[in-house]
């Protein structure tokens, strides 16, 4: 039986993965992470039995030892507790939906102890890629993408050798706000900008949808990932995200990955790869369908793209400042402290007072992203 740990267990793709060992019925849970919702957790462990449970606020943590004393489970909190999970010694693959940096270290700490990645998590391989490929090639792990766009290309490679691929063409809604200009979106509140098209998802995530710093993020991921060429990742609006995202060969050849937007259909790939399972849903109807319509993206008005091509090529610790300025300019703007247009302006501000470190290592991640966050709250 497959055994899995699941860091962010009471998020959106968190209780999508737990859906979809739900639907199978064929994965043992043996570890789960979550910040601070114990009422979600508990729920999870009465029903999926994990040995092994962290909390991150230690508070809640004793909670829930109350709540779940009748049980055989051990709970534990911070980043011990989440090492612990990532670690768990009978899991083979660790899920990281946990949002934020917070993903890196028990990413590598499992990597290190010999765990498959699912990965969704996207600040590892944006701040970390460096370190986290080179890892899984030592290590001899496999990162196995949760993102659609990323699950789509991994798709589109399967049997395909590495040498023929040119392009990746990454697809992109355009988020709620596709078409409008600056002015237009001076005055955009959080409620707007929470309602995604297409998708739905955790609301760090969606935020970056409508100002398309989460399309910057992914093109980096790509990079990593692929090993790929900045200039050879191509931005593609394709608002109605039935295109996952597609692939060009030396040939000419382009290859497509489709479907209705469902996260279930990469989680579960991820988690059965290279097996195909069956998942209930909608299919896609092309007769309904009748187009699907493409675009170019505007990096005028959508500054968090053209910002995160601009971090990507200077590269080093320049990432972690594009990271790390959005994770705080997002909170900002959820808690009515920063303006809508004003995320891009702080990821910019923070960029261009870095000097970007070569290379960094984790300790120089992790500091690069204090000094961010310190330089965003004294300057912005
Ligand atoms: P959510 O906000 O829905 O969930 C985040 C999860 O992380 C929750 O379980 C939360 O726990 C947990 N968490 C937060 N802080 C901590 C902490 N300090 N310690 C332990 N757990 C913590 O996010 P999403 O599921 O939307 O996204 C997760 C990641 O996946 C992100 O990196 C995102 O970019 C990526 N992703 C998401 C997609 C989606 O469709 N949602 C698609 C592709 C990638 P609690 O509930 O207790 O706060
Ligand atoms: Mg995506």
């Amino acid at each position: 039986m497959k055994k899995i740990a699941i860091l962010g267990s009471t998020g959106s793709i968190g209780t999508q993965t737990l859906e979809v060992v739900r639907a199978n019925g064929d994965i043992e849970v043996t570890a789960l992470a979550a910040g601070s919702n114990i009422t979600l957790l508990e729920q999870q462990i009465r029903e999926f039995k994990p040995y092994l449970v962290c909390v991150w606020d230690e508070e809640k943590a004793e909670e829930l030892r109350i709540k779940t004393a009748d049980l055989p489970v051990k709970i534990v909190s911070g980043m011990e507790g989440l090492l612990e999970v990532a670690t768990e010694p009978k899991s083979s693959i660790l899920v990281t939906a946990i949002v934020g940096m917070i993903g890196i270290r028990p990413t590598i700490a499992a990597m290190e102890a010999g765990k498959d990645i699912a990965l969704a998590n996207k600040e590892t391989l944006v701040t970390a890629g460096h370190i986290i490929m080179p890892l899984a090639k030592e290590k001899g792990v496999r990162i196995l993408p949760v993102d659609s766009e990323h699950s789509a290309i991994f798709q589109c490679l399967n049997g395909e050798q590495r040498q023929g691929l040119r392009k990746i063409l990454l697809t992109a809604s355009g988020g709620p706000f596709r078409g409008r200009t600056r002015e237009q979106m001076k005055d955009v509140r959080p409620e707007d900008a929470l309602k995604h098209p297409n998708w739905s998802m955790g609301r760090k995530i969606t935020i970056d949808s409508a100002t398309m710093v989460n399309k910057g993020l992914e093109v980096m991921e790509a990079k990593w990932l692929f090993g790929v060429e900045p200039e050879n990742i191509q931005v593609v609006i394709q608002p109605k995200s039935i295109i996952h995202s597609m692939v060009e060969f030396t040939d000419g050849a382009v290859l497509a990955q489709l479907g209705t937007p469902d996260m279930k259909l990469p989680i579960q790939y991820a988690l059965y790869y290279p097996e195909r399972r069956y998942l209930a849903g909608d299919r896609l109807d092309f007769w309904k369908l009748k187009e699907i319509t493409f675009e170019e993206p505007d990096m005028e008005n959508f500054r968090g793209l053209a910002l995160a091509y601009e971090a990507m090529k200077k590269g080093g610790s320049m990432p972690t400042v594009f990271n790390a300025a959005n994770e705080l300019a997002v909170s900002d703007f959820l808690n009515g402290r920063c303006s809508f247009l004003g995320i891009a302006e702080r990821i910019e501000a923070a960029m261009q007072a870095h000097k970007a470190i070569k290379n960094p290592a984790v300790e120089e991640i992790l500091e690069t992203e204090r000094w961010t966050r310190e330089y965003v709250t004294v300057h912005c």
